[in-house]
Formats: C-alpha cells, sequence, structure tokens
C-alpha cells in the first residue's frame, strides 16, 4: 500500500525538476542564437568589429551562467517568480536588439528566435505581464531600427523595414495572449497539483492510522515490525514488543455503554502516547488490543516499561465522570531472537499476555 502512494507522489509536480528544465531550455535558444550571429559574422553580415564582438559574447554567456547557476542553487524558489522569467526575458529583448542592430538584410531572421524565449517565459508570466513585454521588445525593435539608420548612416529601405517590424510585433503581440491562456491553464494545474498532494496525504494517513483513536493501525504496526525485524537480522539491533488488553473490557461496554468503552479506548492512547519515549511505537492491533514495539529494548527492560504503563494508567479513573471507577490491564512481553518471524515474537508476547491474563489478570508476564 505504502509503495503504491510513492508511487503515486510522482504525479505531483517537482518544482526543482521544472526550473532546471526551464534553466536547460533558454541555455539552448540562447546558444542557438549565438551559432546563428556567428554565422551571419563569417557570412561577412555581422557589422560588428571583433573586439567589441567578443565582449558582448562574454557579457551574454556570463550572464546565462549565473542565471543558470542560481536556478541550480534553489534560494529562486523561495521568489514569488522562481524560474526569474522576467528579469531573463528583458535580458533577450536587450540581447536580441543589440544583435539586430548589427546585421541588416537579415534582421528578422536573427531577432526570430527571440519568440522561443517568449514562448519559453509564457509558462512562468501572466498575461498581463506578457503583453508589457510584446510592447517592450515592439519599442526595442523600433529603437534599434531608428539606432541603424542614425548611427551607422545604413540605406534602410523604410517600408520593407517598417512592415518587418509589424510583423514582429504582431507575433509577438499574439505569443503574448496564447501565452496568458498557456499561465491560466498552468495556474490550474498547479492548484489541482497541490490538492492532489493534500488528497494523497490524507489517503496515505487514512492507510496507516486507526479510526477511533489515530493510533497507528494493526496494518502499520505489522509494517514496522518487520523493518524492525531486518535491522535486528542485519545490524543486530535489539527490540522488544509488548501486547496490551484492557482487562475484562466487555463488561465497560455492558455496564456503561458502547460510548463509554470507545472513551476509554481513546482516553488509554493518549495516557501512552504522553508517557512514550521517542522513537518507540504504539497502535492499536483491533478491539482493546494494543501493541508497543521497543527499539534498542531487551526483555527486561521491556517489562519495566510494560510495568511502568500499567501503574501509570492504574491511577486513570473515570468513577467522577460516570464511567468506570478504573480499568486495569495486562501485558504480555517478548524479546525478539535471532531469525525468527514477526509472527513468532507477537505469538510469544501473545502467550505472555495469556499468562498474565490467567494468573489474575492486571500484570505483565513474558512467555
Ligand atoms: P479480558 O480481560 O479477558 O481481556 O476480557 P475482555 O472483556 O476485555 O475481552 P473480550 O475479548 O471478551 O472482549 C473484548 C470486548 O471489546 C468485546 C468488544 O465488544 C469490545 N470492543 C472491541 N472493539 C471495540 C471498540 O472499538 N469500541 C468499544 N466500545 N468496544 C470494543
Ligand atoms: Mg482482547
Ligand atoms: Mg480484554
Amino acid at each position: 500500500m505504502n509503495s503504491e502512494l510513492r508511487q503515486a507522489e510522482h504525479l505531483t509536480f517537482n518544482e526543482t525538476r521544472l526550473l532546471r528544465r526551464h534553466g536547460r531550455a533558454a541555455v539552448a535558444i540562447m546558444a542557438m542564437h549565438t551559432l546563428l550571429c556567428l554565422l551571419y559574422y563569417r557570412m561577412g553580415q555581422f557589422s560588428i568589429d571583433l573586439e567589441l564582438g567578443a565582449i558582448l559574447l562574454s557579457g551574454v554567456w556570463l550572464s546565462m551562467l549565473g542565471y543558470v547557476l542560481l536556478l541550480a542553487s534553489g534560494v529562486t524558489l523561495r521568489f514569488h517568480d522562481p524560474s526569474l522569467s522576467l528579469p531573463l526575458i528583458i535580458f533577450c529583448v536587450g540581447v536580441f536588439t543589440v544583435s539586430g542592430y548589427y546585421v541588416d538584410e537579415f534582421r528578422l531572421s536573427v531577432v526570430t528566435l527571440f519568440f522561443a524565449i517568449l514562448l519559453l517565459v509564457s509558462f512562468q508570466l501572466s498575461g498581463k505581464v506578457m503583453v508589457g513585454v510584446a510592447m517592450l521588445s515592439s519599442a526595442a525593435y523600433a529603437g534599434m531600427l531608428w539606432l541603424a539608420m542614425d548611427d551607422r548612416g545604413v540605406q534602410l529601405s523604410l517600408s520593407v523595414e517598417a512592415l518587418q517590424w509589424l510583423v514582429f510585433t504582431m507575433i509577438s503581440i499574439s505569443f503574448a495572449i496564447t501565452g496568458g491562456s498557456i499561465n491560466r491553464l498552468k495556474m490550474d494545474l498547479a492548484e489541482k497539483n497541490r490538492e492532489l498532494g493534500k488528497g494523497l496525504e490524507r489517503v496515505r494517513e487514512m492507510a496507516i492510522r486507526d479510526d477511533l483513536t489515530g493510533l497507528f493501525n494493526r496494518r502499520h504496526l505489522l509494517e514496522i515490525l518487520e523493518r524492525q525485524k531486518a535491522l535486528a537480522d542485519r545490524k543486530r539491533v535489539p527490540f522488544s514488543v509488548c501486547y496490551v488488553d484492557l482487562d475484562h473490557f466487555k463488561q465497560i461496554n455492558d455496564r456503561f455503554g458502547h460510548e463509554w468503552g470507545d472513551r476509554v479506548l481513546r482516553r488509554f492512547s493518549q495516557v501512552v502516547l504522553s508517557d512514550m519515549r521517542d522513537g518507540d511505537y504504539f497502535g492499536r492491533l483491533g478491539g482493546e488490543e494494543f501493541l508497543l514495539i521497543l527499539p534498542q529494548s531487551g526483555e527486561q527492560g521491556a517489562l519495566q516499561v510494560a510495568e511502568r504503563l500499567r501503574k501509570r494508567w492504574s491511577e486513570e479513573a473515570f468513577g467522577q465522570e460516570g464511567g468506570p471507577s478504573t480499568v486495569s490491564l495486562s501485558v504480555g512481553v517478548a524479546a525478539f531472537r535471532d531469525k525468527e518471524s514477526t509472527e513468532d515474537v507477537l505469538n510469544r508476547a501473545d502467550r505472555g499476555l495469556y499468562k498474565a491474563k490467567s494468573s489474575g489478570r492486571n500484570q505483565s508476564r513474558v512467555a
């Protein structure tokens, strides 16, 4: 059951994995853009001098390295925008504008990869922010055209350039609108994912807990026993069990009603939990029978724990509330023996319990 639940947990998002994927995609797009620029440079279409080109290229890749390291470090997980998509897209507007400035004939083709970055960040940014980004990139494109004409005295065909700018702006806005829907879809999915996570946690709790007392149930106790046995077999860590049974419990139901029986069971659970050592396990096997699993304890230690519990519980009285004056308990104790099965150790504890019952109850015994 628990392994099935663990499998189901893989259905939920892993934020860190998504961030790493986001970082890798941004690097890949930027790498393709760099390759394209280098290609145009080789073809003599990228009119930049070598030194400035090298400085710009190093600046871009140092920034990308910083970005990827930041994402990988996990510090951004605390941010409102863990993927740093807004700074990334603003940085890219800058990079693509500068590279577009240096190519004339193939300007639009150099900035095409900008749309890939727009698509990438649309998974993270809201529709409104995406429209803002589209406006910003359109303005930057227009500014870049104006500078290219002004600074470098480039002969531009104004109508062709204006048309290309219009195409660029329209595609950017289309991406912004589509991105808004993608983002909304992602938000819905994230919300569903959170609910699924909570649901899984509840199912997990229900699978290992007893309804009445909230203690571990029989199934989970048996799993813990198997784990303890494995530890004892491999690493020789000893453990013992105390099989606890409330005495004459049926009479409580008969005399005071089932409600009172339930109340006594719940009170008993609270008393044991409040008195227990860290690292010990306690649960309800069923009815008025409980099991304490005591790692690192031998038979004598477990007997002492059982006796302390028996005395502590004998101080608990219900008479003033209209219930039974006191309820006693009997305990069977067994220490795990080398290589025996968990059933064997439980059976021996049960035989100890039988001994305690047949010797007059209200006592702890080993088999
Ligand atoms: P002994 O001292 O020999 O253990 O006698 P006993 O009466 O405690 O044991 P027996 O097995 O005869 O009866 C156990 C009773 O526990 C019978 C059953 O009705 C009651 N019981 C089992 N589960 C619950 C429960 O969840 N709530 C309540 N109120 N009673 C329960
Ligand atoms: Mg019983
Ligand atoms: Mg009983």
